[in-house]
């Protein structure tokens, strides 16, 4: 065996702390197994007559590997068969890009005629039908614009006829929303608590502020309200609610508002909710190492009054949907894209679902599959695997070389330390 490449040794008071970013795993020893770890670093099998069960943790845990092994090559490896296991689906439909508010920072162009045809929705079934048995699990995620605008005639009929394509087969559907939550009703609720539905839902600051950005056509009722309410039912319904605080420098500090708000829901509440922080991304005058103590604070306020918090360093560790071979977005005119943080526009197309329900993807699609496990300048990096460098749709937008998170050895380093940081928290919340 050999050590991995991907070990990083930090002192922590009279221990050490030993993490792999590979396997994501950290451990405290004592420093007398560090001093054994250390003294047989070149021949680590020597370790395992002074020490055994400490060796076979080691190998346990990715700290040791093969001789042989090419870790990274193993780490791409990996992602490609995650893709290609047939383990999980995930389409992502806009039923429209129309919306019911229109908030500042909305990227879309919403156009008020868009709705997805009868056509392309018969299309979105034949592909269902042909590719239902391929998976363990498939994830219809709603987007949009509104998608909720299209309940009636999209989204309710399109579910009933995927229950059809779903009955006889072991595949277990679930279903996303995201939603602005102000167009939701009691039957809706019903509806998607049969569909284990999960909700993302944007909360843009306390009352005040949340309600200048999303505005209702009467200016006398609150969306903050209704939507603050609807996000309750859900949870009393059981259903998983991902709460997105998108915030600016500005706004940022008023978030402490939103939690007197939503502390008094019981713990049975809480569970079914997460709340990450999101900056707009407009908002780039102040730099975010001087907002980072501030959104620090706040994930931390909100960890004390019971909620789970996807914290701003943890997020960046997952895999972006895009970056998974088995996820697309159909758009309501049958275009296909990989990306939901860009226009729905004839540049950022990748492909088009045809009639029978294949999908005919272009040269745009070729080029992000090519980036797709990380550009080869970043394999060298030592936070490969958490980083990927960067989502595919980043790596494509930025057309020359450099680390596009603009790292130093000296960031990467802090990178880890905080990925540890945040190991600890998840394990202890
Ligand atoms: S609610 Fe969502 S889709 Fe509608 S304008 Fe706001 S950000 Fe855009
Ligand atoms: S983008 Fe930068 S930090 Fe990420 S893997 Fe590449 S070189 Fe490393």
């Amino acid at each position: 065996m050999k050590v991995s490449k991907y070990n990083f040794i930090f002192p922590s008071g009279n221990r050490f702390i030993l993490y792999n970013s590979v396997s994501d795993y950290m451990t405290q020893i004592e420093s007398r197994l560090m001093d054994v770890y250390n003294q047989n670093e070149k021949d680590p099998d020597k370790i395992n007559n002074i020490a055994p069960d400490f060796y076979q943790f080691l190998c346990d845990k990715g700290f040791l590997v093969n001789n042989e092994a090419d870790e990274t090559e193993d780490i791409i490896t990996r992602w490609k068969e995650e893709d290609s296991s047939g383990q999980k689906l995930q389409i992502t439909v806009n039923p429209t890009l129309n919306c019911n508010l229109n908030c500042w920072y909305c990227y879309e162009k919403h156009g008020k005629e868009s709705r997805m045809s009868p056509q392309t929705q018969e299309a979105l079934l034949l592909f269902l039908k042909k590719n239902v048995s391929k998976y363990q699990e498939i994830v219809i995620s709603f987007f949009g614009g509104e998608p909720l605008l299209c309940y009636d005639d999209i989204i309710k009929p399109l579910l009933e006829r995927i229950k059809e394509i779903k009955s006889g087969t072991q595949t277990v559907f679930s279903v996303h929303i995201t939603t602005n939550a102000t167009l939701l009703t009691p039957t809706m609720i019903d509806f998607f608590a049969r569909w284990n539905t999960s909700f993302q839902i944007t909360i843009d600051g306390n009352e005040f502020l949340h309600n200048l950005v999303k505005n209702l056509p009467d200016r006398s009722v609150s969306s903050y309200r209704i939507i603050i309410n609807n996000i309750r039912k859900l949870l009393q319904q059981k259903l998983y609610v991902g709460i997105r605080f998108n915030y600016t420098a500005k706004t940022l500090p008023r978030f402490i508002d939103v939690l007197s708000d939503i502390n008094h829901w019981t713990d049975e509440e809480k569970k079914y909710a997460n709340i990450s922080f999101h900056r707009i991304w407009q908002d780039n005058k102040v730099p975010f190492e001087e907002i980072k103590p501030v959104l620090s604070d706040a994930e931390e306020k909100c960890r004390q009054i019971g909620f789970y918090v996807n914290s701003h360093t943890s997020n960046t560790v997952r895999r972006c949907y895009a970056d998974k071979d088995s996820s697309f977005v159909v758009n309501y005119d049958g275009s296909i894209y990989k990306c939901t943080a860009r226009d729905f526009t004839e540049e950022n197309k990748e492909g088009e679902l045809l009639l029978d329900g294949s999908i005919a993807w272009n040269e745009r699609y070729k080029k992000r599959q090519a980036v797709m496990y990380g550009k080869k300048e970043c394999k060298n990096c030592i936070i490969f695997s958490l980083c990927r460098g960067g989502c595919s749709q980043s790596i494509l937008e930025n057309k020359n070389f450099s680390c596009i998170k603009g790292f130093t050895e000296e960031d990467k380093i802090k990178f880890i330390q905080q990925r540890i940081l945040d190991i600890y928290k998840e394990r202890h919340k």
